[in-house]
């Protein structure tokens, strides 16, 4: 059996507009760890690496709450970034990180040191060290949106919501996509848990999308 680990690291965080939950996902072995959608401090972070080994931070799309703590991660540790090309337009850009929507306008530069490696292809295999990922490009609630696969875990982050459709209402998504996105998770293995931004690890059947489509088949 494998011996990976997958930790949701909850922060509620205060916008000047809403109360919200943001999620991090810390993927670890024994002894090396990789870490998605840094929304904790470094602080927060040392303490849940402990002595492990960071090898990558992963993206599952720069809106402001995914990248809150990215900068200050990134100038802390000298480790890969791993996102969709079309995220790197969002790090300077408030209205399209929807950082403005919050009245926090998050901009800032990645930094000059961190070796950015752009995903531009429907799938692609990270072999992070012993973490192998499958990637899979699914636009909708924003045109950078990636969903990730590992054992029989899916870190999605906004591209599913337990009870609604995902949002597709935002400056660079594109409802067109919703489809063919939802038919990409329908053809998951429905026991697989999900980890997406905002909410708790559940079954991908119990998944607003799912359960639509079980209705259907039946
Ligand atoms: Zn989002």
């Amino acid at each position: 059996m494998n011996n990976i680990k997958v930790t949701l690291i909850k922060r509620k965080y205060k916008s000047p507009i809403t109360n919200l939950i943001v999620n991090t996902v810390l993927l670890s072995n024994n002894n090396k760890a990789v870490l998605f959608d840094p929304s904790i401090p470094v602080s927060e972070l040392e303490k849940h690496l402990g002595d492990k080994q960071l090898l990558a931070f992963v993206l599952t799309h720069a809106h402001w709450d995914h990248i809150l703590n990215l900068e200050e991660v990134l100038n802390k540790y000298d480790v890969p970034l791993y996102l969709h090309k079309n995220a790197s337009k969002l790090f300077n850009d408030s209205t399209l990180n929807c950082s403005t929507m919050h009245k926090i306008d998050l901009t800032f530069n990645i930094p000059e040191k961190t070796k950015v490696i752009e995903l531009d292809e429907n799938y692609c295999q990270l072999n992070l060290g012993e973490f192998k990922l499958d990637s899979y490009y699914t636009p909708c609630h924003s045109d950078d949106s990636i969903t990730y696969l590992i054992e029989d875990n899916i870190i999605c982050g906004d591209s599913i919501r337990l009870n609604k459709p995902a949002r597709t209402d935002l400056p660079t998504s594109n409802t067109d996509d919703l489809e063919k996105s939802n038919e990409f998770f329908k053809g998951l293995n429905p026991e697989f848990t999900v980890y997406n931004g905002h909410e708790a690890p559940d079954k991908l059947k119990n998944f607003y999308l799912f359960k639509n489509f079980e209705q259907e088949l039946n």
